[in-house]
């Protein structure tokens, strides 16, 4: 539809839904679109007052309305005929050529996941103060700003709060959000048909560049040299670079050390599961999203899936939804019992899931364990000399091997050892196979082994 058309149904809605006097006073005067940029649909109001206002009563109201009108997530935002003077005369200063070149410029950004709703705790604090002071003057402070953690903690959305905030602030940035693997891709494409230049064009002028997932660039050595030659510009020219990881930048093994060594240049931060009273909080913060009645599902429910749920936010967002649905859609009072009901068979196949894996941890250490002739103990215990450091390793590669078991939580098995030294220990037995024939055989022998039913 069109934009100038919606608004003025959007305004007819509210007509009928606010006072008279106040929707004279502020939408009567309201007659257009200021600018749709970046999923932002942009208003102009006649002074801060007013702005402020708006944002604190209707703006939530707005946003409401206008999810009936468009297909893609888009939000209202505001900005003061004084902002809008600035930003012409900024313009105006602009140079012909920057201006063409933001023609089908997306930023890829999701409005949904800001500062504001990110809940935070122990487990988060550095990478959200990190976060934030980026956002706050990018470029400056942390760059570039390097998060690392396990799926699901909230590295996108930290991201994506970034480069809001950032367009807050001045809508003219130019912020780019990408994936690590859509980069590869698009260099691909371009590549085929030897389009370089085009290639470039697309990632001319960035203010902010926030790229995900750093690890999808693993291998691939044509596109870790051009994100090389991005990076480089774009650090000399001080813009705001922004990385996340599934690991250390020193544990990204299979991308050239000309570019990981850049990452430690600016801050590195990581993220964690978080603990349970923090996964409360984000329950609670998550259902006042959902609804407006504070008192929907009482705190004991809540309680009982946070603690339930502690592998990561994704998963702890997931339960929350489906109980939320299975008590609306039946009917039924969000008790722990309902809860537990719907969330039957997420809960039911996760305890038998690491039931599972519990037995064959055990299975994979008392074979490693014989087979070297030490105890069980030795085999988890700290002692580092090579007799135990060995199978040690062994063992943590073969319950990687076998049953993909994430790094951290075979690290809780073998005596709270962390993610890295467990992702070590894997990678060491990994490449040793390769020059050290008696590394596979034993590998071999102890895969069938661990294989055979007790
Ligand atoms: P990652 O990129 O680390 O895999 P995401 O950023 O995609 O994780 O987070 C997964 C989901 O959990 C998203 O819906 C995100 O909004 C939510 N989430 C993660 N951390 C938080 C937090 N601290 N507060 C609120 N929501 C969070
Ligand atoms: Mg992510």
């Amino acid at each position: 539809m069109e934009s100038t058309h919606m608004w003025s149904e959007i305004k007819t809605q509210l007509e009928h839904e606010i006072e008279p006097d106040t929707y004279q006073e502020i939408f009567s005067s309201i007659d257009s679109i200021y600018e749709v940029k970046n999923n932002f649909i942009y208003l102009i109001v006649a002074n801060d007052f007013i702005k402020r206002r708006v944002e604190m009563l209707y703006l939530k109201k707005m946003n409401r309305l206008l999810e009936t009108y468009v297909e893609e997530k888009h939000e209202f935002r505001l900005i003061t005929e004084t902002q809008v003077n600035e930003k012409m005369k900024a313009k105006f200063e602009y140079d012909e050529g920057e201006i063409d070149s933001e023609e089908g410029y997306q930023s890829n950004l999701i409005t949904s996941y800001t500062f504001d709703n990110f809940v935070i705790g122990n487990s988060n604090r550095l990478s959200y103060t990190s976060a934030l002071k980026v956002a706050d003057q990018p470029g400056i402070v942390a760059n570039p700003l390097y998060i690392f953690g396990d799926v699901g903690l909230g590295k996108t959305h930290l991201m994506h709060a970034i480069g809001n905030y950032i367009l807050e602030g001045n809508i003219h940035s130019k912020v780019l959000y990408l994936k690590a693997d859509q980069f590869v891709e698009d260099y691909v494409r371009h590549a085929n048909r030897k389009k370089y230049v085009e290639f470039t064009h697309l990632y001319a002028n960035i203010d902010v560049l926030l790229v995900d997932d750093i690890q999808f660039l693993s291998k691939k050595e044509k596109s870790q040299e051009e994100f090389f030659k991005l990076f480089e510009k774009l650090y000399q020219q001080q813009k705001q670079i922004v990385i996340s990881s599934d690991r250390k930048a020193t544990d990204l093994k299979d991308i050239m050390a000309r570019l990981t060594s850049r990452f430690a240049w600016g801050v590195n931060v990581d993220i964690n599961r978080p603990e349970l009273d923090h996964r409360i909080k984000i329950l609670e913060k998550k259902l006042n999203a959902e609804t407006s009645d504070q008192d929907l599902v009482p705190k004991k429910v809540l309680e009982y899936i946070a603690s339930v749920f502690d592998n990561n936010v994704r998963e702890l967002e997931g339960a929350l939804k489906r109980v939320l649905f299975y008590c609306t859609a039946f009917n039924l009072e969000f008790t722990i019992k309902n809860a537990e009901m719907a969330l039957e068979n997420l809960v039911r196949p996760k305890a038998n899931h690491r039931d599972f894996m519990k037995d064959k941890i055990n299975r994979v250490m008392s074979v490693v364990a014989e087979y070297y002739k030490i105890s069980v103990s030795d085999l988890i215990s700290k002692k580092r000399t090579r007799n135990y450091l060995y199978p040690r390793q062994m063992a943590m590669y073969l319950v990687k091997h076998l049953y993909d078991v994430p790094f951290k939580r075979i690290g809780d098995y073998f005596n709270g050892r962390d993610h890295s030294t467990v992702m070590h220990s894997v990678e060491k037995i990994y490449n040793d196979q390769t020059i050290d024939s008696n590394v596979k055989i034993d590998v071999e022998k102890l895969s069938i082994k661990c294989g055979e039913s007790d």
